[in-house]
């Protein structure tokens, strides 16, 4: 076993880590030693400075864009951090979006695309990249869920749903590899401070902010820094399990 919660020799998929939570991810996870592969859809340059951050540092890292609530760009995904770094021993779901509005509101197409983006996504590259934990009996997948998912919130219907999906697909996926290794576990995230926020009016963050016992918002690394313990071999007995990053907003 490795002392310090090294990631050294191993190879780290990000979803969504051209920016905000994944970002902060990709690079804590360089820094501990990991080959990162950074996930993004539309942000290019923004994910290319991240390569360029972690290569700086005298890290590994590749780009690459895929949209990970289709099925085969999720593969192609996978694909390409085993041709490039020799397999994938992490995997972050990170990826993710908002569609706010009430359900009077909301759209069919709100809903299914949330719901594709943040929990068929978790699907996708899970499912690509087990088939390579399996074979090597060493895994640890990361899924990035949020206490919308555990409590409910006014507006996020589609958002709550596919959080609360997330869990549950994480308590089963742990039960079905356990036996070759390979933890899944999620992390629920609180109000973070990141573009997920913008457009979301003063009052309402406020109104969030006042249900947080520590009282402030969190920070990308702060949810960075529980991934990077997830993903160690120091955390190789938790499985199955949803660890609150949250200010202690939601006590479960
Ligand atoms: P963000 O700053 O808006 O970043 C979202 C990231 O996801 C971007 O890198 C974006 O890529 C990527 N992305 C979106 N759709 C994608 C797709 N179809 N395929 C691949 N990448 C895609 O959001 P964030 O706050 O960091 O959120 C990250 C995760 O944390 C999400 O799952 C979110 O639900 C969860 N979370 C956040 C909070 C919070 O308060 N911030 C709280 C709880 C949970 P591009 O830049 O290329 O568009």
């Amino acid at each position: 076993m490795t002392a310090s919660l090294s990631l050294e020799g191993r190879v780290a998929v990000v979803t969504g880590a051209s920016r905000g939570i994944g970002r902060a991810i990709a690079l804590e996870l360089s820094r501990r030693g990991a080959a990162v592969v950074v996930n993004y859809l539309r942000s290019e340059e923004a994910a290319r400075e991240v390569v360029s951050l972690i290569k700086e540092a005298g890290g590994k890292a590749e780009a690459f864009q895929a949209d990970v609530s289709d099925f085969k760009q999720a593969q192609e995904l996978i694909k390409f951090a085993v041709q490039t770094f020799g397999g994938v021993d992490i995997l972050v779901n990170n990826a993710g979006i908002t569609r706010d509005t009430l359900i009077m509101m909301m759209s069919e197409e709100d809903f299914d695309t949330v719901i594709a983006t943040n929990l068929k996504s978790t699907f996708n590259c899970s499912k690509a990249a087990v088939r390579h934990m399996m074979r090597k009996r060493y895994g640890r997948i990361i899924n990035i869920t949020s206490v919308a998912g555990q409590m409910g919130n006014a507006g996020q219907t589609n958002y709550s749903a596919s959080k609360a999906g997330q869990i549950g697909f994480t308590k089963a996926l742990a039960r079905e590899v356990a036996a070759r290794n390979i933890t899944v576990n999620a992390i629920a995230a609180g109000y973070i401070d990141t573009d997920i926020w913008a457009g979301v009016p003063e009052e309402a963050r406020q109104a969030v902010l006042n249900l947080i016992p520590l009282g402030r918002k969190g920070e990308p690394e702060e949810i960075a820094y529980a991934v990077a313990f997830l993903a160690s071999d120091q955390a190789a007995y938790i499985t199955g399990q949803v660890l609150g990053v949250d200010g202690g907003m939601a006590m479960m």
